[in-house]
């Protein structure tokens, strides 16, 4: 199933200029299921978070498919000093479809490589996000018991992606990460609930509910998320009381 939503594609490397085929999503065939809290997509069949990663098997540079090109001269020595030197070509074919092992490892080596080019606070927020998403849907498939690894990088990946976008928000201009202030701030607050940080939260919350340019359908899910937080500040005034 999942192998017929794919096709290749030919991408050339943006540090040593070879071609190579990469693995990417026909998206206009995917169905979308409801996504979680804090705005992961799922999709019928496939998770096409798992193929957003161009990984060059001749010179090993890896990015977030938006952030593959273009780099400056500094980037690419940089790529190259440090990744490519030390990097061994991968031989034969990609699989036809990547398990979350897979897919997980391209990630790692994407974050390496966005550390080594040192890219914006952004990317990296974004790729730490991305991370933890795929360490989420990696230990939904895993018994219980073998999942609590997984869930443990999906909660550090997570934290950093939170601390990171914060930091961006206050030194970078939107769109971040080709979202607009609106869903940072839905982002944002969902995060803060995982993380108990309600004061920001309500505060990304007010920004949505207060903003002339929020659609309806976004007032409405951060009146929700209001409800979520306005109760767990009570149950926790509760404890404290208790
Ligand atoms: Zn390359």
């Amino acid at each position: 199933m999942e192998k017929e939503y794919l096709f290749s594609k030919k991408i050339k490397c943006a540090v040593c200029q070879e071609l190579f085929e990469a693995k990417t999503v026909r998206t206009a065939r995917l169905r979308r299921k409801q996504p979680d809290f804090d705005l992961r997509p799922r999709f019928q069949d496939i998770d096409p978070i798992k193929y957003d990663v161009y990984s060059c098997p001749h010179c090993g540079y890896t990015a977030l498919s938006r952030y593959f090109d273009p780099l400056t001269k500094g980037q690419i020595s940089l790529v190259l000093e440090n990744i490519c030197m030390h990097f061994t070509p991968t031989e034969g074919p990609e699989p036809d479809i990547y398990d979350y092992e897979f897919a997980i490892a391209r990630y790692e080596q994407s974050l390496k490589c966005s550390e080594t080019k040192k890219a914006s606070v952004s990317e990296i927020a974004y790729t730490h996000l991305k991370l933890s998403w795929m360490y989420r849907a990696y230990g939904e498939t895993l018994p219980e018991h073998a999942a609590g690894e997984a869930k443990q990088k999906e909660e550090a990946y997570y934290k950093k992606a939170y601390d990171g976008f914060q930091k961006a928000l206050s030194t970078e201009d939107f769109p971040i990460c080709g979202m607009d202030s609106l869903t940072m701030d839905y982002l944002l607050a969902c995060i803060a609930c995982h993380f108990k940080e309600y004061s920001f939260a309500s505060r990304a919350v007010s920004n949505i509910l207060g903003s002339q340019t929020a659609d309806r359908r976004m007032k409405d899910k951060a009146l929700d998320l209001k409800d979520v937080i306005v109760t767990a500040i009570k149950k926790e005034a509760e404890k404290k009381n208790a």
